[in-house]
């Protein structure tokens, strides 16, 4: 449980998203515990705290996952099924590939 206010204490650090460096994720790896070693192996992922970036309404958890491609990595879920995206594969994309289609606006109309 003590390892969970430690990691608060480096986000206390953190203002934006890219505070969020391999420094960060070094020292919150570093710090893991046994048994959350073992559950980040186990679901692929663990929740290693709560983030309030710069201009965003509330923290939001963050989790530490690994992406096959770059190693462990910190980002906190999103898109339509709240899933954990690497951040470095991201910024890679110059096109997104899966982009979620536009809603279909067809029943609105607009009457004058
Ligand atoms: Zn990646």
């Amino acid at each position: 449980m003590n390892n969970k206010l430690e990691y608060q204490d480096l986000f206390n650090k953190v203002t934006t998203l890219e505070d969020i460096n391999d420094d960060l994720i070094f020292e919150i790896i570093n710090n893991l515990s046994i048994k959350e070693k073992i559950i980040l192996k186990l679901q692929g992922s663990i929740e290693v705290g709560k983030i309030l970036i710069y201009g965003w309404k509330g923290r939001l958890p963050f989790y530490l996952f690994k992406c096959p491609d770059h190693g462990y990595q910190i980002n906190y879920p999103s898109g339509h099924y709240m899933s954990l995206h690497c951040p470095k594969c991201l910024d890679q994309k110059t096109q997104p590939t899966e982009s979620s289609p536009e809603p279909l606006m067809n029943d609105i109309k607009i009457e004058a």
